[in-house]
């Protein structure tokens, strides 16, 4: 008999592309699911070749430990490193308090992984201090959303309503680098004749295919959408009876956008007056029209007010709750959404509830049996948890799951010299990682397809991953290791079984923003997902949000009055350009895993940055050359690669990379206010050509110092 084709998610983006498994006699075929809706047969390279992490020779397989500092890892039993995590957190709690211990989980952890790591900090180790990834990707528009809307749902509507549209603002995301199969609904809406609006500093792929393509200065996206608002006010192009009826705070916000006038804002931006007005017509004269951000817009020091002066746009133009129009975030990791709902972030309880709210103390407390006073209270925010280990009341234990931040944190040199200042780091991963390979402990994970879990995509949709093969013997799920260790710590309560987790999960979120209460494994396996909110089984899911009210106090949007402040790091004689930075094709975050699969390595082998050749040739570069570039953290050797569509005054780097090409080694850790995001995509960076290759490699090893 023929064996049953296995359907399942792939393990990287937040699309979460339907794909099925068929193993036979140790052979495993991988193909794009047909009918399902993210995708709907398409896949890009990464999912294509995603069976070739399975069986990969580098996968982890055993425990590693460490016995003394700058002793090499070995393999370990279970108890072994199991005993020894126990006996490190034991001794960093005694001497320094409960914080003194941390969790730090990522946005590619399945919903029962990130629910049970916060509930494991909170519950098991009494500690505050956890946080995740995420916070270095979708913070600034889940504090903007939440503050608007009333809750934060990366899409608020589904993926296909974006072919509907007909027009569509895209701030900040290259999705066909980055989610190549939602091209086919942009492709679809423009072959209709939508029209297409890209704001990207570089003419990436999504903005050649765009009617507009506007390239701001790095840093000035808020200027830009006040200046469209400004347009818009002023044109009498705004739904006046969409304000009326359905927000508030709209005429502060006009009165706050008279002084972005287009020629003003062309002085900031660096975006043609006349391109601004079009733009602003273009959105208004649309029966149906979008207005999407990602992370171009949002890995700022003012990440949260340049999303709000966008939903203040979408606002204006009455978008938000109208069929195929509205404001959405993109979404990048896997588990970007559900990674942010359930409580591994540091002032949070599951159903994105809030960790200062009594009554959300007292509902979580009675599911986990638990007094609500045990429950600790908020911690630090990511960057913030890192970059105070070794201060006083900062972490001294460290448990890193399914993150590389020794790559993906901002000033990445800084934090991996904080993770050196640790007494004790463990880090939970599929393969050593730049992260694990600094850490005491390693405990080797099984991934995607060796097991089951529910992931949240990029709208809400809530889909289940199913086991199709199984995991090396010595590997264990995060779930069993988390179950086992709060077992060693005399705490009872902890499940290794995912639907188990699960459907504890949904009990905590019932009556939350993000409330998962009726869904099922049994509901997700049969349908194409469910979306949440979904508090009872007979509820059919929420697909669309907004199209009545807003799940705020009094029931309407909020418009909030925003200003343009700047990057934090401006260019001046010593640094002299921007640097900014992102993804490419066939690699993925941190590139632990994608770094590893040949066919995608073979595609994209090395860091390369991207300089206008009008700057390559004023500092002597060819497309080829090795280039030095350096901020006030670092220094790092890149290949370069001219391009005319990048602005003259930007370099554009990837972060897939570590150790001399990891551009995080040059960013700017300054955070948001407001969500403590980072400031990934702007800093002042200089850029020469790098010496011969002797020297270029000296260069290198100095700023890894
Ligand atoms: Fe996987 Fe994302 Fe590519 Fe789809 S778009 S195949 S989910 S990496």
């Amino acid at each position: 008999m023929a064996p049953v084709p296995t359907k399942t998610h792939c393990p990287y983006c937040s699309l979460q592309c339907g794909i099925t498994l068929e193993v036979s006699q140790g052979d495993i075929e991988l193909a794009p699911q047909s009918d399902f809706p993210t995708n709907r047969g398409g896949l890009c390279a990464k999912g294509w070749t995603a069976a070739d992490l399975l069986g990969h020779p580098e996968r982890l397989t055993s425990p590693l430990i460490r016995d003394r500092r700058g002793a090499e890892l070995r393999p370990a039993s279970w108890n072994e490193a199991l005993e020894w995590i126990v006996a490190a957190f034991g001794a960093a709690q005694e001497h320094h308090g409960r914080d003194a211990v941390g969790c730090f989980g990522g946005g590619g952890l399945t919903n029962e992984k990130a629910y049970q790591l916060g509930k494991f900090a909170r519950v098991a180790l009494r500690t505050s201090a956890i946080d995740y990834n995420g916070r270095f990707c979708m913070s600034s528009a889940a504090a903007a959303s939440n503050r608007s809307f009333g809750i934060d749902r990366g899409l608020p509507f589904p993926l296909s309503d974006i072919a509907q549209a007909d027009a569509i603002l895209l701030v900040g995301s290259n999705p066909a680098e980055t989610l190549p199969p939602a091209m086919q609904y942009f492709d679809e809406g423009r072959a209709r004749g939508a029209k297409h609006i890209v704001v990207d500093p570089r003419r990436t792929a999504t903005a050649r295919g765009a009617e507009l393509h506007l390239q701001p200065v790095p840093g000035t996206d808020l200027a830009l959408a006040s200046g469209i608002l400004n347009v818009v006010f002023r044109e009498g192009l705004a739904d006046q009876e969409y304000i009326a009826e359905r927000t508030t705070g709209c005429e502060a916000v006009r009165r706050a956008v008279r002084l972005y006038w287009p020629d003003r804002v062309e002085r900031i931006t660096g975006v043609p007056e006349s391109d601004i007005v079009a733009a602003a017509r273009m959105l208004a004269s649309a029966d149906r029209a979008m207005i999407l951000t990602a992370r171009g817009a949002e890995q700022h020091s003012a990440g949260t007010d340049t999303v709000q002066a966008f939903i203040n746009l979408a606002l204006a133009l009455g978008l938000p709750g109208r069929p195929s129009s509205g404001f959405a975030t993109i979404t990048g990791q896997g588990n970007g959404q559900g990674g942010r709902e359930h409580g591994q972030k540091c002032d949070q309880l599951p159903g994105y509830r809030k960790l200062d709210d009594p009554v959300a103390r007292a509902h979580i407390a009675q599911v986990w049996g638990i007094n609500p006073a045990d429950l600790p209270s908020s911690g630090r925010s990511a960057y913030e948890m890192l970059s105070g280990i070794g201060t006083p009341g900062g972490v001294r234990a460290l448990w890193v799951m399914a993150s590389n931040i020794a790559v993906s944190a901002p000033d990445a040199l800084h934090i991996a010299a904080k993770l050196r200042e640790l007494d004790f780091l463990v880090v939970s991963d599929i393969f050593l990682s730049e992260t694990a390979a600094l850490a005491d402990v390693v405990l080797p994970t099984t991934q995607w397809a060796e097991e089951s879990g529910t992931m949240t995509n990029l709208e809400g949709r809530v889909v289940l991953r199913r086991a199709a093969v199984a995991p090396p013997r010595e590997v264990r799920g995060d779930l069993d290791v988390m179950a086992d260790l709060a077992k060693r710590l005399g705490v009872a309560g902890f499940s290794a079984d995912s639907e188990e987790v699960f459907n504890e999960l949904t009990r905590a979120s019932a009556g939350g923003k993000a409330d998962y209460r009726g869904i099922t494994y049994e509901r997700i396996t049969t349908e194409s997902g469910v979306f949440w909110p979904c508090p009872s089984e007979s509820y059919s899911g929420t697909p669309r949000l907004f199209v009545v009210d807003f799940p705020t106090p009094d029931r309407r949007a909020h418009f909030h009055v925003v200003e343009q402040r700047g990057a934090v790091e401006l260019p001046d004689d010593d640094f002299p350009y921007y640097l900014t930075t992102g993804r490419v094709l066939r690699q993925y975050q941190s590139g632990t895993q994608t770094r590893r699969v040949a066919s995608l390595v073979e595609g994209e082998p090395e860091p390369v940055a991207e300089i206008h050749p009008m700057l390559a040739q004023r500092l002597g570069i060819r497309t080829g050359d090795k280039i030095v570039l350096r901020t006030r953290r670092g220094q790092v050797v890149m290949t370069a690669r001219a391009v005319d569509g990048i602005r003259p005054d930007t370099v554009f780097a990837p972060f897939h990379w570590g150790g001399t090409g990891s551009v995080n080694r040059l960013t700017n850790p300054a955070l948001d206010p407001h969500s403590r995001m980072p400031s990934f995509k702007v800093c002042a960076v200089s850029v020469s050509a790098a010496a011969a290759p002797a020297e270029t490699a000296e260069t290198a090893e100095t700023a890894g110092t």
